[in-house]
């Protein structure tokens, strides 16, 4: 089974991601893995990416597209795969479209006030890297990690300017690929408001009814 998960940063498609792929033997797919493996093993497109993102620039759409391409030419994803933040602009799902067979798109809808709170509220120690948040999971003592007593801090992509900045971006460049996929009858809306496991059990049913 061939999918590709949509949504906006905080709407917790890379959770979903990893659960479902889990269960099912699929491998969860992301660009940003990809790039980071791609500079580790030293490949000629690993070094195109290394001096791109030194630079600070973005990785363009054609190197992009070739990372995924050899990806989901490894024989893990003979059964099928999971995109998890790919394809990210129209270009890049025609780019797509033109190599490989998608059995459906899910779009994990999350209002932006949801994803504000979620994300704003997480909390990282400085010390073990523990994960907190202020409202669903929140330290015994304020500012304090349970586990080590480390600090706990506000990762800068964290923070509300950045959040929303995020947000903007997804919204012009990535929402128009609803309506791309919708178009050609593949898109599946997820309430993504709701918990993780509701999220599940709504996503579960839906893909046993896909064909692939
Ligand atoms: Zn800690």
């Amino acid at each position: 089974m061939r999918l590709i998960f949509l949504g906006a940063p905080g709407a917790g498609k890379g959770t979903i991601a990893s659960a479902i792929g889990t269960e099912r033997g699929l491998p969860q797919v992301s660009t940003g893995d990809l790039f980071r493996e791609a500079v580790k093993n030293g490949t000629e497109l690993g070094l195109r990416v290394k001096g791109i993102m030194e630079r600070g620039e973005l990785v363009p759409d054609e190197l992009t597209v070739a990372l995924v391409r050899e990806r989901l030419g490894r024989p893990d994803t003979a059964k099928g795969y999971i995109l998890d933040g790919f394809p990210r602009t129209i270009p890049q799902a025609e780019a797509l479209a033109a190599f490989q067979r998608i059995d459906g798109a899910i779009n994990f809808r999350c209002g932006d006030e949801v994803v504000v709170r979620r994300l704003s509220g997480r909390r990282i120690c400085r010390s073990c890297g523990a994960i907190y948040h202020v409202e669903n999971m929140p330290p015994r003592r304020e500012g304090v990690c349970d586990r080590c007593g480390g600090e706990l801090y506000i990762r800068d992509d964290y923070r509300l300017e950045s959040i929303r900045n995020r947000l903007r971006v997804y919204r012009e460049q990535t929402e128009p690929l609803i309506g791309w996929y919708r178009g050609r009858g593949l898109l599946h809306d997820i309430d993504s408001e709701q918990t993780v496991e509701k999220s599940l059990e709504q996503l579960r049913p839906l893909l046993a009814g896909l064909r692939s």
